[in-house]
């Protein structure tokens, strides 16, 4: 089957050398891409910046912004099967771009921000043909947040992740997480390495896609 998997943080620039940006080091879905591929599928990985190789066999396309991402996700989708996005885009980028670093001794009281596109939310509205699955990092409530976005972006299924602790989640080897089905289906994945959390995360969308 084709995958179409995002991965990492976006970055959202304040000006040449500033930006913002969210705490990713695309290990999880650098795992999903390379289990996708071990089990004989294609992978397109759509990464935001990191310090990891990619998985050999996936073609991959490098991005720096949300904004970069949106047009990769969706200039990629022909014949995608299933849908990963795993990335960490920002939730908002600076309103305005200097094209010139901003100088300490002017100041900068405040960068105002607007939202990023949601590129997930995006995908539940285009969907067609394809099983669309996302992510949910949170600190607190992560069965109602999850099951949240499930609904009002319109997925298959969300891949919940308490972040809250330091054991698993972000950067972390390691992961544990709770898959939100859109029939209502919860499934809890212990935790392990996320290669073992990657092949059965793998596996349970090809059943479903299929
Ligand atoms: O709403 P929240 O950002 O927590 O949703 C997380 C999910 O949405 C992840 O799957 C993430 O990849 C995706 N997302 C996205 N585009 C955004 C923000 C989040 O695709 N701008």
């Amino acid at each position: 089957m084709l995958f179409l998997i995002t991965a990492g943080p976006t970055r959202e620039p304040i000006d040449p050398v500033r930006f913002i940006s969210n705490r990713s080091s695309g290990k999880m879905g650098y795992a999903i891409a390379e289990a996708a591929i071990e089990a004989g599928h294609e992978v397109v990985l759509v990464s935001g910046p990191v310090c990891i190789a990619p998985p050999a066999g996936a073609r991959v396309i490098n991005v720096t912004t949300s904004d970069e991402m949106f047009e990769a996700v969706h200039s990629n989708l022909e014949g995608v099967e299933i849908a990963v996005l795993c990335a960490a885009v920002a939730d908002f980028k600076p309103a305005n771009y200097s094209p010139e670093k901003i100088k300490k001794e002017r100041g900068l009281e405040n960068i105002p921000l607007i939202p990023a596109r949601d590129i997930l939310a995006s995908l539940g509205k285009l969907k067609k043909n394809f099983f669309l699955a996302g992510f949910a990092a949170e600190t607190e409530m992560l069965a109602q947040n999850a099951q949240k976005k499930l609904r009002e972006k319109n997925c298959d299924v969300i891949v919940g992740n308490d972040v809250s602790g330091m054991n698993t989640g972000m950067e972390s080897d390691h992961n544990e997480v709770v898959l939100y089905f859109k029939d209502g289906e919860i499934l809890a994945l212990p935790r392990e390495k996320k290669s073992g959390i990657a092949k059965k995360i793998v596996n349970i969308f090809v059943s479903r896609a299929k």
